[in-house]
C-alpha cells in the first residue's frame, strides 16, 4: 500500500521566537539527495523522533532521521518548555478497557518521561536550563478542593513529589492574586525546548546517526520485506519506519490521520525582568499552568523573561499576529507586567485525540507511530520514544498498553470534525468560565 504525504509548510527556517533567538550552537543542515538503505528511518526531528533515534542508536541499530524542515522546527522547538509528569487523558480508561495489569504498567510509566529527559540532560551533558518545580493552579474554590484530593491520591500512590498549597502557601511560588490554591510537583519542571532538541540531535549524531533536514517524506510504501520512503531529491529503503510527525501527521486517506486533530497555541515573551521583578512574579522559579480545559501556562526563562502561553485554536491557527490573547491573559494574571515590552510572540501546532490519551500504534507490520500527546508532549514524547524503541527491539509489552487502546476517529468526517470539536471545546470552556 502506498500513501502520499501532502506538503505541510513553505519555509524551512525557524519561525521567530524567543527560543530561536537564544540557541547557543548552530547546525550545518544536510539534505538527502540520493537513494540510501538503513535499518530504521524516522520521519520528524522533534522529541518523539529524536528520542526514538537515540534509544535505537544506543541499542546498535543503524538509524536515519528525515526532517521536513529543521531539527525542533515543530512543536518541540516552540512549546512552553514545561516537562510535566503523567498523561492528559484518564488512566481509568486504560483500566476499564484493558484491565488492571495494563493499567498498572501505565501507572508505572507516570514519572518516566521526565526521568528520561533528566537522563538525556545528565548522561549526554545537554545544556537546556532544565530545572525542577512545576505548579498546577486552581482558578476556582471548587478546583482547589479537587486538586487537594488529587494531591492526596498522588501522595498515597507515591507518584511525583506533590505538595498541596493553599492560597497563603501559593504566595511563596507565584505573585498573582488570581488563584485559589494549587500544588507543586518537585519531580516535574521546565527547560529550553529548542536547546534540548538541538542537544538531542547532536547526541544522536555522536552515536553514529544521520539527520537529513529540509527533507520531507512525500510518500511511503510498505513492500513485502521493506518500506520505501520518497523525498523530493532522494529515496530511503528501510526495514522499519517510525512516523514521529505529531500535529503534522497526514497520510492521505489513512484512518490514523482522522484520529488526531491539529491544535494551535501561542506564547508571548517579555523583555528581561529585573531580579526583583522576577522574584515578585515567580519567587520559586517553578513553571506553572492552570487546570482549566483551555489553560494558561507560564514560566520564567533562564534570562528572566516571562514566557506566557494561552489560547487554543482547533484545526486552524488563530487570525493575525500571534499573542493577542496570551498578552491579555498575562496582564490579568500579572498586572505588574503591563509595563513590560513584548519582544517575541509565536504560535505552534500540536495534536489532540478524542479520549485525550496519547496514541501509539503500528500500520502494517513495519510502520510505527506515536503522537497525540494533548499538550503533555514534552514528557510523553520521550516516554513514547522509549516504548517505540523497545517494540522495535522485540519487547512490545509496554508499547502494547497504548497500542491496544481503541483509537477513535474525530466525529463529523472531513468537513465537520473541526466545527464539532470546537463546539465540544466551547462546552468545556463554558464550564470553566462558570466555575463548574
Ligand atoms: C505553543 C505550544 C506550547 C506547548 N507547551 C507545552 C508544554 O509546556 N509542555 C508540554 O508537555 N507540551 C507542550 N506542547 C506540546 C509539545 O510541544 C508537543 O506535544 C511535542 O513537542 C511533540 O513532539 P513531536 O516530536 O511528536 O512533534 P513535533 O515537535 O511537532 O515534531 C514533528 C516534526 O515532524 C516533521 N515532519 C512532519 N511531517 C514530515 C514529513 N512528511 N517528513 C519529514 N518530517 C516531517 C515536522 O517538521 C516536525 O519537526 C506545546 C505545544 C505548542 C505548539
Amino acid at each position: 500500500m502506498r500513501w502520499v504525504i501532502p506538503p505541510y509548510h513553505s519555509d524551512c527556517s525557524y519561525p521567530p521566537s524567543y527560543y530561536a533567538d537564544s540557541i547557543r550552537a548552530s547546525r550545518e543542515p544536510i539534505e538527502l539527495c540520493e537513494s540510501i538503505q538503513t535499518d530504521i528511518c524516522i520521519l520528524g526531528a522533534g522529541f518523539t523522533g529524536l528520542s526514538t533515534a537515540i534509544f535505537l542508536a544506543e541499542k546498535g541499530f543503524k538509524v536515519i532521521v528525515l526532517e521536513g524542515a529543521r531539527v525542533g522546527w515543530g512543536a518541540s522547538g516552540r512549546n512552553g518548555g514545561q516537562a510535566i509528569n503523567g498523561f492528559t487523558g484518564s488512566l481509568k480508561d486504560v483500566e476499564n478497557t484493558l484491565g488492571p495489569k495494563s493499567a498498572a504498567l501505565a501507572h508505572e510509566m507516570f514519572e518516566e518521561g521526565v526521568a528520561l529527559i533528566e537522563y538525556m540532560v545528565n548522561h549526554y551533558a545537554i545544556e537546556c536550563d532544565f530545572k525542577y518545580g512545576n505548579l498546577g493552579l486552581a482558578v476556582t474554590e471548587r478546583q482547589a478542593c479537587l486538586l487537594e484530593k488529587e494531591v492526596q491520591q498522588k501522595r498515597e500512590e507515591k507518584k511525583g513529589e506533590f505538595e498541596f498549597l493553599d492560597k497563603e502557601q501559593l504566595a511563596n511560588h507565584i505573585g498573582s492574586k488570581l488563584y485559589k490554591g494549587g500544588f507543586i510537583d518537585w519531580k516535574s519542571g521546565h527547560l529550553h525546548p529548542l536547546q534540548l532538541a538541538l542537544g538531542e540531535a547532536q547526541t544522536f549524531e555522536k552515536l553514529g546517526g544521520i539527520i537529513y533536514e529540509s527533507t520531507p517524506a512525500t510518500a511511503i510504501e510498505e513492500k513485502t520485506n521493506h518500506v520505501r520512503v520518497d523525498t523530493p531529491k532522494g529515496r530511503v529503503q528501510c526495514s522499519r519506519l517510525v512516523l514521529a510527525c505529531n500535529g503534522y501527521f497526514n497520510l492521505q486517506g489513512h484512518r490514523v490521520s482522522e484520529q488526531i486533530l491539529p491544535v494551535y497555541s501561542e506564547i508571548v515573551a517579555t523583555e528581561q525582568l529585573t531580579d526583583q521583578m522576577a522574584g515578585e512574579v515567580m519567587p520559586s522559579d517553578a513553571s506553572a499552568f492552570d487546570v482549566r480545559f483551555l489553560p494558561d501556562y507560564f514560566r520564567l526563562s533562564a534570562d528572566r523573561r516571562m514566557l506566557f502561553g494561552s489560547s487554543t485554536n482547533y484545526g486552524r491557527p488563530g487570525k493575525g499576529k500571534p499573542g493577542t490573547k496570551s498578552l491579555t491573559r498575562m496582564h490579568k494574571v500579572f498586572p505588574m507586567l503591563k509595563k513590560m515590552r513584548i519582544e517575541f510572540s509565536w504560535r505552534g501546532r500540536f495534536a489532540v485525540t478524542v479520549n485525550r490519551l496519547p496514541q501509539l500504534g503500528k500500520i502494517g507490520s513495519r510502520i510505527y507511530y506515536g503522537h497525540g500527546y494533548c499538550g503533555h508532549g514534552v514528557n510523553c514524547s520521550h516516554l513514547f520514544g522509549r516504548l517505540i524503541s523497545e517494540a522495535i527491539g522485540d519487547n512490545s509489552e509496554r508499547f502494547d498498553v497504548f497500542a491496544n487502546m481503541p483509537q477513535r476517529k474525530f466525529p463529523g468526517g472531513k468537513h465537520f470534525r473541526i466545527p464539532l470539536t470546537v463546539a465540544g471545546a466551547y462546552y468545556y470552556h463554558l464550564r470553566d468560565w462558570l466555575g463548574i
